[in-house]
């Protein structure tokens, strides 16, 4: 399948904003931080952007942040305008219900492209049956987990008896290395600070 090979840092620095692929060197060491600025030579002397510019940055930092190229996103959007919720909510709430976010939401990958990469090598089972499948929809009262045979790998063991914080709409047990859906996700469960109604706009040009 096809991927985005973009370095993260400079997606990061594209947007504008902190989209937090790199896990804990996002709190550490941080090259937004450092160097805020767009990449490119004339990076730091573009100011003006336009009316358009902006909603495809929203655009383009949902996208980025969950780590989708534009053709995948392009069909969430297309299946959220049939949604009978608003467009824009049903769009994140698509992108916020993907295993590979939940996944990493529970704390399993440090980053959403690590708990794709979790999801891929078929570490996971939902409701008891492998899912190796990153945008796999969940629903409430699923319930994930690390397969049995590959709890004691190092990334999982070092979890064991730690405590993770999760989002109240989901719950994670790190001694038995599960967890369970509770309720869909609410608005504000929903971080990166996003406008949804931008990207709404950019696609009904
Ligand atoms: Fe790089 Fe993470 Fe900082 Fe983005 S938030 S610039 S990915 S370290």
């Amino acid at each position: 399948m096809a991927k985005n090979t973009n370095p993260d840092c400079k997606q990061c620095r594209r947007e504008g904003c902190k989209l937090f692929l790199k896990g804990e060197r996002c709190l550490t060491k941080c090259s937004f931080d450092k160097r805020p600025v767009i990449p490119g030579q004339h990076g730091a002397g573009r100011k003006k952007v336009s009316e358009y510019g902006i909603q495809l940055r929203e655009k383009n930092k949902v996208r980025r942040a969950y780590g989708l190229l534009e053709k995948q996103f392009r069909i969430y959007y297309e299946k959220a305008t049939r949604s009978k919720e608003a467009t824009g909510w049903a769009l994140l709430k698509m992108l916020e219900l993907r295993l590979d976010n939940v996944v990493y939401r529970l704390g399993l990958g440090v980053s959403r492209s690590e708990a794709r990469q979790i999801v891929n090598h078929g570490h996971i089972t939902v409701n008891g049956k492998k899912v190796n499948i990153p945008s796999y929809q969940v629903k409430v009262g699923d319930v994930i987990a690390v397969k049995d045979s590959k709890q004691s790998l190092e990334m999982f063991a070092s979890l064991k008896g730690t405590k993770v914080n999760t989002p109240k709409w989901l719950e994670f047990s790190t001694d038995s290395l599960t967890g369970k859906v509770l309720a869909l996700p609410e608005r504000d469960d929903i971080d990166l600070g996003i406008q949804e109604h931008l990207i709404v706009e950019f696609y009904s040009r």
